[in-house]
Order: structure tokens, then C-alpha cells, then sequence
């Protein structure tokens, strides 16, 4: 039997939590994406830029909760925010509409230009499934376009084709839809068409042929917070899907608010009809949100939006409500939580800085490895970014899969070593506290990677 020398000598706590966490949680692990081999990582304390293992090793941390904690870990602003929040009202929830819900949704219609109403709910993955429940709800039709390679969150209908085999996926321009997981009904790959990213005109060729069974189509605009859509495609994808009556759904949940604070369509400058949010909206506790257009929107309001929908308005609802819940939905301590971080990340200079450090980083990397005569390129937009290993353009799902992986993850795992914790193959987060000093020794730990891995490939 081999012996996994992970960290040798130095991660037997988080093993043996491993270990322990297996009988009674499967893989160990809470979500499927936070497991990986020979065993995860097991933190027990985390403060601005680090993170402490069980094993009281430190790490400068760059997964940052998959991105959530755009200040970093226990920012004073955010526990301020729910310290205060809990002792004002003297209670964790209300379970009844509050003040923060409206003051909150006034904020999010002001930063994001397709944000005309908000509703909320606990999580990423419920905002993108409200998305498509009302694009249906609206439209009347039943079947979504998601593109290849873009994760909504792990349920049924957007499980299909995130991360398909290259044997399964089918032509590059007409991908196949491909499960993602066991359990995902054939209903669900019925009735959703794959779409392939940066790719106009093979897009709309497929939108054409659906478009009167499609009530969507639903994209991260920057795929995987790392690959943006062209200008061109997006612009184009707008046009596209208004013409055919087909809503646009942006899911922000990744870049909502780690581009600038009004997230990819400020940036693009195009409105979608209907936007997710999650992530850094909750600053570190669970949230999401969907905005959208009022007359949308409105179909989900118990009084008929009477006063909201115009005489004549496509979508009279008469007596057909969509039903929307959630026990936790706009959960006050969130809230406040979101509300602190927001007010962080408008602070003049904030997002420029944080855009910065980025960026800065970005480039150091990029000569660091062409010193070493590797071809990587750093992918991305705002505060977030990816290293891939190719000499090949990166625009989409296909162009991912041909870069050199294993190159990719034998570094990852020499900087675990080294004290950079991302979990492998991840991408790169930023935040606002990380120093100039944490910048620069993630530099020099990924030369000292660089040489030990190229000391074992090259011999
Ligand atoms: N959409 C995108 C673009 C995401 O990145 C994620 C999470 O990674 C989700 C949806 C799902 O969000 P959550 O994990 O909060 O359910």
C-alpha cells in the first residue's frame, strides 16, 4: 500500500481529522468540490490573509471561501456589523419583514444595472435556481441554455456539462449535454441545451433552433471567475436573446462584487434581465440574492404586483403567483454582515487597490514562470484570476481542458507545502488585506515550487 507523504511529518492532525470526519460525513468532506487527495486540509483559525491548519501550520490563503471573503477573514467592519446587529434588535432573526431588507435591495438596484427588485435567499445555488424558475414562470417555456463549463451550483438542471469528458462532450460548436453526477434525470438533460462559450455564432445558430421551447439562457459572464466573455459575444448574446424572446440570466455570483462593486454587467455595460448573487454579498455567512426586472420580478409578489405591472405588461398575472420561500431568507445578521463589506469595498481606493495588488501579482507570477521558460498565463478579470499552462488561447471550456494539468497541480501542491493555500486547481482570489509582504512571499514560494517541480520533471 502507498504511503502518502502529503506534507510529510507536518499534516498528521489534519489526517487523522480526515480520518475521523470519513465515518460519520462521506469523503470527509461537507461539499464534493472541498475534498481533495490524499485528504483535505483541516483549518481551525483563519485572520486577514492566513489560515491555520490543525497542525498549526499557516497559510496565506487565496481560495478565501471560494472567494466569499473579500476582506479576508474576521474583518472588524463585518463582526462589528453582527455584534451590533444582534444586540440592537435582541434577537438572531425576525421572521418577519425587516428594515435591512429594503435598505439592503436599495443598495444592490443602485450598484447593479439590471437590478430593478431583489428578492433573497440562502445561498448561490438557490438564487440561480429562483433565476431559471421564473424566466419560466414568465415565458411560459420549460427548457434553460447553459453554456459548457459554467457552474451554477450543484442541482439537477445545472449539473449537466460543467466539467464533461472530452469523450462524452461532442462537437466543440454543438457541445452534448453530460451529467455531471449520478442522479440527474433525463428530464434534465432534456430540457437543458449546452452552449458553447465565446462562440457567437455556433450560440446563436443553437438559440435560433430552441427558441420557442427556450425561457432562458443563463451564464457566468466571466466563466469560473476567470475566463470573460468576449465583448463582442456578449453583446451579441444580448441581442440575440431579446430578439428571441429568451431572458439573459447573469449569474454574479462569483464576480457580483469582486470586479467592481456593481459586478460584470457594470462593466460590460449590458442589463441582463435577471442577476444571481451570492458569495461576497453575505461577507463570510450563507446568502444569495436575484434581482431582475420589475415586471419580472413581479410575478412572484402574493399580492399580483398589481401595482407594479403595467396595463398590458407581456406578463399579466391574473391569478397565477410564482411561489418563492425560504425560513432564513434575508436573514438580518446576514445582512448586516453584506452590508459592512459593501461599505468597505466603496471606501475610495478600496477596489482599486484591491484591483492592483491583483494585477501586480498577475505579472510578477507570469515572469516568474517565463524566467523559467514555463508557459503559463495568469486568466482573469478584477480580483480574481487562474494560472494555466498553455501556449493556446483561453476562452472557454475546450481551450481549459488542453492546458497542461498535471504541470498545473504538482505546483499546487508544492505550494500547500510552502504555505499558499489554494485548494489544487483552483483559482486565485484576492482580498483587501492582503500586504505587499504576503504578495511577495507568494512569489518567492512559487519559485521555490517552480524549482522542485522542474527538478523532478527535468531530472
Ligand atoms: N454560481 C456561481 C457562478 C458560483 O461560483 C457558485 C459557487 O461557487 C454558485 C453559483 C453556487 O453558489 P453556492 O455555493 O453559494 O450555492
Amino acid at each position: 500500500v502507498m504511503k502518502h507523504n502529503f506534507i510529510p511529518g507536518r499534516t498528521a492532525g489534519s489526517e487523522r481529522a480526515f480520518q475521523d470526519a470519513k465515518e460519520v460525513i462521506p469523503g470527509g468532506v461537507t461539499a464534493n468540490i472541498k475534498y481533495f487527495s490524499p485528504y483535505p486540509l483541516v483549518m481551525e483559525k483563519g485572520k486577514g490573509s492566513r489560515l491555520l491548519d490543525v497542525d498549526g501550520n499557516e497559510y496565506i490563503d487565496y481560495l478565501l471561501c471560494y472567494g466569499a471573503l473579500i476582506l479576508g477573514h474576521g474583518h472588524s467592519r463585518v463582526a462589528e456589523a453582527v455584534i451590533s446587529q444582534m444586540n440592537s434588535s435582541g434577537t438572531f432573526i425576525f421572521g418577519s419583514p425587516h428594515q435591512l431588507e429594503v435598505e439592503m435591495a436599495r443598495k444592490l438596484i443602485t450598484l447593479f444595472p439590471g437590478i430593478e427588485m431583489v428578492r433573497y435567499t440562502n445561498s448561490g445555488l438557490e438564487a440561480t435556481l429562483l433565476s431559471i424558475r421564473l424566466a419560466e414562470a414568465y415565458t411560459g417555456k420549460r427548457k434553460v441554455a447553459k453554456f459548457e463549463g459554467h457552474y451554477h451550483g450543484g442541482y439537477d438542471q445545472m449539473l449537466v456539462s460543467v466539467n464533461p469528458d472530452a469523450g462524452k462532450a461532442g462537437q466543440a460548436s454543438n457541445p452534448n449535454p453530460v451529467p455531471d453526477s449520478k442522479g440527474i434525470s433525463d428530464y434534465h438533460l432534456e430540457h437543458t441545451i449546452v452552449l458553447p462559450f465565446n462562440d457567437l455564432e455556433a450560440t446563436e445558430k443553437i438559440l435560433r433552433k430552441h427558441k420557442d421551447e427556450l425561457s432562458s439562457v443563463i451564464l457566468e459572464p466571466i466563466q469560473g471567475g476567470f475566463i470573460p466573455a468576449e465583448e463582442k459575444f456578449m453583446k451579441g448574446l444580448r441581442k440575440i436573446t431579446e430578439e428571441l424572446g429568451i431572458l439573459l440570466i447573469f449569474d454574479e455570483v462569483k464576480t457580483g462584487f469582486r470586479l467592481t462593486v456593481g459586478g460584470a454587467q457594470t462593466i460590460y455595460n449590458i442589463k441582463p434581465d435577471i442577476t444571481a448573487l451570492g458569495k461576497v454579498l453575505g461577507g463570510g455567512f450563507p446568502i444569495g440574492a436575484v434581482g431582475g426586472k420589475k415586471e419580472i420580478m413581479a410575478i412572484m409578489s402574493p399580492d399580483r404586483g398589481k401595482d407594479i405591472l403595467t396595463a398590458g405588461a407581456k406578463n399579466d398575472v391574473k391569478d397565477d403567483v410564482m411561489f418563492h420561500s425560504g425560513t432564513y431568507n434575508g436573514h438580518p445578521i446576514v445582512l448586516a454582515a453584506g452590508m459592512a463589506t459593501i461599505e468597505v469595498l466603496e471606501e475610495p481606493g478600496t477596489m482599486e487597490e484591491l484591483l492592483r495588488k491583483s494585477n501586480n501579482l498577475r505579472k510578477e507570477l507570469e515572469k516568474l514562470y517565463n524566467k523559467y521558460n514555463l508557459s503559463m498565463k495568469t486568466i482573469g478579470m478584477g480580483s480574481i484570476f487562474n494560472l494555466v499552462f498553455t501556449d493556446g488561447p483561453v476562452k472557454n471550456y475546450r481551450d481549459m481542458a488542453k492546458a497542461d494539468l498535471e504541470l498545473r497541480k504538482k505546483i499546487d501542491y508544492e505550494l500547500l507545502h510552502r504555505g499558499i493555500y489554494t485548494k489544487p486547481m483552483n483559482r486565485y482570489s484576492m482580498s483587501v488585506v492582503h500586504s505587499r509582504g504576503d504578495l511577495q512571499f507568494t512569489i518567492d514560494a512559487h519559485e521555490k515550487a517552480i524549482k522542485k517541480v522542474i527538478q523532478k520533471v527535468r531530472g
